[in-house]
């Protein structure tokens, strides 16, 4: 993990947040490179979900809600983690995650493992940050950052249903922040206290729900594979009785196998109408679905997939680091499936004369101008240039040598292969579209 911490520092995918201040505990700001990826991640969710289908409509609700939209769904009573602190050292944890913690005195050992260890009894932390709405502060203003893009969604189910004129079972999509003040963040960028969503809540009839669930299980599965994550780092964990939060008929985790063991990457749960149902009796109003066949009318039950961007994100940087020998030569690889890398082709001239770079500054504004994220280098070996590109998970490097001016072609090199192709200078930009898709 710290190779993948260090390149991420090295090559501007994150930040420590306010590093010149000493850092701020647990935030991470995503650099040049990681800024892209993360993007990518989140559009290949979005158009995977929003623009190829036709039963699930997009919405982007605001971070700040009316504070009893947290009383209905059961935030402010229940969104607690156990937290345990140890009245020697002072030192906090997640009381059902101790089998990760370190103790904070030499040697790090388990919690509780010193001899004068005093953890005491667990006690109920509620994980919504709080803040005041308006210039005072007193209970009466207080306002809740969001811990789930959700409840947006529920709140404007017959908004949006009505709207775009959707029939049940049909989704909602958002994209966007979250915050929970976590225990004990960390592992990078796997835990954070502020963090990007991906969730689509289904609303489906109910009695149908357990059918939908399982197709959903089986769709982000499939999207996971989608986007390049090797199938046999995956695997599925369904929650038991305890784990089962309390909105949850039933609750699978898709893991990934990080560095730092099995972990969840997405989260597919079957919610019941327990959060419609709730809003319809928190605010007294109707979230009735009226089927306009059969006039039947029900609450929906909601099948809800829910993701991180940052935590897909660092999944596609651990499963792609390859650490290689070529020709005797170390190098480190980013194997990113090409529709997340950040840079999708580096155009190096060989040479800085002859007129290969204005060649070469030629084929940027080309591939820009086609809406290619792409890069010019023309400094060091080529070697070295390619090395950069690797590790930046760069798919294709295009190079203009002495023969493109005899013969207007190019190289291609592939970065995973190292296969060099010819390929017509005029048909850069379409062999890399191509391979897009
Ligand atoms: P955990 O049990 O690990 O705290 P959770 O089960 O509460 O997580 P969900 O509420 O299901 O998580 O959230 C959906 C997804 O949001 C998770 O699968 C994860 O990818 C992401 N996520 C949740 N909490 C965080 C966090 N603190 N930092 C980054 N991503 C997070």
């Amino acid at each position: 993990m710290e190779k993948i911490v260090s390149l991420c520092k090295r090559r501007g995918f994150v930040f420590q947040s306010s590093e010149i201040y000493g850092g701020a505990a647990s935030v991470w700001d995503y650099g040049p490179l990681g800024v892209e990826l993360r993007r990518n991640v989140a559009d290949a969710w979005w158009s995977s979900m929003v623009h190829a289908r036709d039963d699930i409509e997009g919405l982007d609700a605001g971070i700040l809600m009316h504070p009893r939209v947290w009383e209905a769904s059961g935030h402010v009573s229940g969104f607690t983690d156990p937290l345990l602190e140890c009245k020697t050292c002072k030192k906090r944890w997640r009381a059902d995650h101790l089998e990760e913690a370190g103790c904070a005195r030499k040697p790090s050992v388990a919690p509780g493992k010193h001899a004068d260890c005093d953890l005491g009894e667990p006690r109920l932390f509620n994980l919504m940050f709080k803040t005041f709405m308006g210039p005072v502060e007193e209970d009466a203003s207080v306002v809740y950052l969001r811990p789930e893009t959700a409840q947006g969604s529920y709140v404007n189910f017959l908004n949006v249903q009505q709207t775009s004129r959707q029939r049940v079972p049909f989704g909602i999509a958002q994209l966007g922040k979250a915050f929970r003040n976590e225990i004990t963040p960390g592992n990078f960028i796997f835990r954070t206290r502020e963090f990007e969503q991906a969730e689509m809540q289904f609303f489906v009839k109910p009695g149908s729900d357990d059918e939908w669930f399982d197709y959903w299980l089986e769709q982000r599965l499939e999207w996971h594979h989608w986007i390049g994550i090797r199938p046999e780092k995956l695997r599925q964990h369904a929650h038991g009785p305890n784990e089962l939060a309390h909105y949850a008929k039933t609750a699978v985790d898709l893991e990934y196998e990080f560095p730092f063991g099995w972990q969840e990457l997405e989260g597919v749960h079957n919610r019941t109408d327990f959060d419609l149902s709730r809003h319809q009796e928190y605010s007294g109003k109707r979230l009735l679905y009226i089927d306009p066949g059969s006039g039947e009318r029900y609450v929906p039950y909601v099948v809800e997939t829910a993701m991180g961007v940052g935590r897909a994100a660092l999944v596609a940087l651990v499963d792609g680091y390859r650490e290689e020998e070529v020709e005797g030569q170390p190098r480190v690889v980013l194997g990113l499936d090409p529709r997340l890398a950040p840079i999708k082709a580096a155009v190096f001239p060989l040479m800085k004369k002859f007129g290969q770079p204005e060649i070469a500054r030629e084929l940027l504004k080309e591939l820009r101008g086609a809406r290619v994220p792409a890069s010019y280098d023309q400094a060091g070996s080529i070697g070295r240039r390619y090395r950069r590109q690797d590790e930046a998970g760069t798919p294709w490097c295009v190079t203009i040598d002495r023969q493109t001016s005899e013969d207007r072609t190019v190289t291609i090199r592939d970065r995973d292969t190292l296969a060099q192709e010819r390929v017509g200078l005029d048909h850069v930009v379409g062999w890399i579209r191509e391979r897009l898709g």
